[in-house]
């Protein structure tokens, strides 16, 4: 993947529009984007409360806006930026769209499948690998998180 880090830091700051738009329905602020020559192709945002959907994470809506704006289930050449690590599920849906890049913000202790608990999208046991890059605007990233947690806390 060939982008300067101004233009990984841009997408970035995408994905956390995104995450806003469920902090909006007093969700858990995750967001994503998938980039394709430069452009934006599929957007997506955790709506799990929304539309009491348990797989409605950030990056499967991202992936099935990307799969149909491209008329393909293949997304080849493309990037996909979300603020927080993907899950065990995410990173596997990753791997079956063909996604070869992804970049993410802030590293999840509990949850995340691209190095922390697992690491699913460079294990060399399955047969699409990833190129994965982290902390890009990492504590905006998780910072909307934390301030979620905590005034969910006070509630
Ligand atoms: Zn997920």
């Amino acid at each position: 993947m060939d982008y300067t880090l101004e233009e990984k830091e841009a997408f970035m700051r995408e994905a956390l529009k995104e995450a806003e738009i469920a902090l909006e329905h007093d969700e858990i602020p995750i967001g994503c984007v998938i980039v394709k020559d430069g452009k934006i192709i599929g957007r997506g945002h955790n709506a799990r409360e929304e539309l009491q959907r348990a797989v409605m994470h950030a990056e499967i809506m991202a992936i099935e806006n990307a799969n149909l704006s491209e008329e393909s289930w293949r997304l080849l050449d493309c990037t996909l930026f979300v603020t927080i690590e993907p899950c065990v599920m995410c990173s596997g849906a990753i791997g079956l769209a063909r996604i070869p890049n992804v970049v993410y913000g802030a590293k999840n202790q509990k949850f995340g499948a691209a190095g922390s608990l697992y690491d699913i999208l460079t294990d060399e046991r399955l047969n699409h690998r990833v190129d994965v890059e982290t902390g890009i605007l990492e504590s905006d990233c998780a910072g909307i998180m934390q301030d979620f947690f905590r005034n969910r806390r006070k509630k």
